[in-house]
């Protein structure tokens, strides 16, 4: 298959745009004004459903939906593009609507980018002792775009909130002077959307500076959809047998190398393509991870989390994680509450087997941690929710349980009020310097 996508630019020329009426084409170049766009053929021929489209999750994980906006906000653009607005004006409110979605979540812009000798990595984010997140600059796109995608303003040409770094020396030295970092977690976008030879301009340098023992890591991860939106990535793709080269590379350098996979919905691992795929990186060593939130008009049904981690456990995945959607983008529309949010999860690990409970969830990647739902409890008759840090900006925090109180509609950490004092320990002891 040839690479082929679709944006707001071109996709009424869609083979199967005649599944959908006029208006609910006008709703998607509505929403795509705001929000990124971008489908490809494998996606729309082999994954989704057409003939029951309205409720395929495929459909709604990568065509943007009216209720991604707010009413007004809807109304206003719709209003622009009836009345062929200027370009400029139509932009205008764009951008206004794009900034009242809080584009830079959890900190991510400010509070944890690393420094070194008073130069900012602005392509990389160092929030938890062990891991430093790195953003090649050619790793940040992705095959498809996902509608909920939490890294949306990275795809929509505002620059100031573009990650991207291309000197992998710099990161070297970083991890050089900041020994307890064992690992190095390539995102994007998706990395592996690189081209092999790009990709290896970034982990030769990496494995020569472990083999000096300049560095200590332990373990290389490629955050990556590009397994179940583009899977002749690793059959057929010129330089697909030279991916999976530098995966066997890394893996005789004696690291480990793991694969957390984007999986939305078990649908996406139907196909043939995909199982090979899975399997071919499985025969470099590399250990499969998924993870995925958990999104309304998605996946927010137990029995699609169990079925997902039980295919996932037979194609030899480790289920890893069910996170929430995060607080930005339309997370009103793609958004299920805490409290329902932990319902799901725990029917769904009830019906699998100890092997697939390897998941953790849900979880929150919030500003001073990745905090943990660990339930709702009842204490003299009264409810309270129970949460953990898995990870924290402060490490002292992890595995510390802690109560708020109950809060049926509350979507995310901050909109939880803590149980039984003022504020939340996490709001008031420091954080220290890495
Ligand atoms: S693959 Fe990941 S980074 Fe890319 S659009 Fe989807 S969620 Fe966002």
């Amino acid at each position: 298959m040839h690479y082929k996508s679709y944006t707001l630019a071109n996709f009424r020329k869609l083979p199967q745009i005649n599944y959908l009426s006029e208006q609910e084409i006008f709703d998607i170049e509505v929403v795509a004004h705001v929000f990124p766009f971008k489908v490809n053929n494998y996606v729309v021929e082999k994954l989704i459903d057409w003939d029951n489209y309205k409720n395929d999750p495929i459909f709604n994980l990568v065509f943007p939906n009216k209720g991604m906006l707010l009413e007004d906000e809807y109304e206003r653009i719709a209003n622009l593009l009836k009345n062929n607005a200027p370009k400029d004006e139509l932009l205008k409110v764009v951008n206004e609507i794009r900034w009242a979605h809080n584009p830079h979540p959890a900190g991510q812009m400010d509070k944890n980018v690393p420094e070194i000798d008073g130069h900012k990595l602005r392509g990389s984010q160092h929030k938890y002792r062990e891991t430093i997140l790195f953003f090649p600059k050619q790793g940040q796109t992705c095959h498809s775009y996902c509608t909920f995608c939490f890294r949306w303003p990275q795809f929509i040409g505002i620059d100031s909130l573009k990650f991207a770094m291309k000197e992998v020396d710099i990161l070297i030295e970083y991890i050089h002077r900041h020994p307890s970092i064992t690992d190095i977690l390539f995102t994007g976008g998706d990395p592996l959307i690189m081209s092999a030879k790009i990709l290896r301009t970034y982990i030769a340098p990496i494995l020569e500076a472990k083999k000096n023992g300049y560095i200590d890591i332990r373990t290389i991860r490629f955050g990556t959809k590009s397994v179940l939106y583009w899977p002749y990535r690793y059959l057929t793709d010129p330089d697909a047998e030279e991916i999976l080269q530098i995966f066997r590379d890394i893996r005789a350098a004696g690291l480990h190398l793991t694969l957390p996979l984007h999986i939305n919905h078990w649908r996406e691992l139907i196909t043939e393509e995909v199982q090979e795929a899975i399997y071919k990186i499985q025969q470099t060593g590399a250990i499969l991870r998924s993870q995925s939130p958990l999104l309304r008009h998605i996946n927010a049904e137990s029995e699609t989390w169990a079925k997902k981690w039980q295919m996932e456990v037979e194609l030899n995945i480790v289920p890893y994680y069910m996170f929430m959607a995060r607080d930005t983008g339309a997370q009103h529309y793609f958004g299920v509450p805490i409290v329902e949010a932990w319902q799901i999860f725990r029917n769904a690990y009830n019906k699998v087997s100890g092997i697939a409970r390897t998941v953790r969830g849900p979880s929150m990647s919030a500003t001073p941690g990745k905090i943990l739902i660990n339930g709702v409890v009842e204490i003299n008759g009264q409810k309270y929710i129970n949460l953990t840090f898995i990870q924290g900006r402060n490490p002292d925090w992890v595995g510390r349980p802690f109560f708020a109180q109950y809060d049926e509609k509350a979507l995310w950490i901050d909109e939880l009020k803590p149980a039984f004092t003022d504020k939340f320990f996490f709001e008031v002891e420091p954080v220290p310097e890495h």
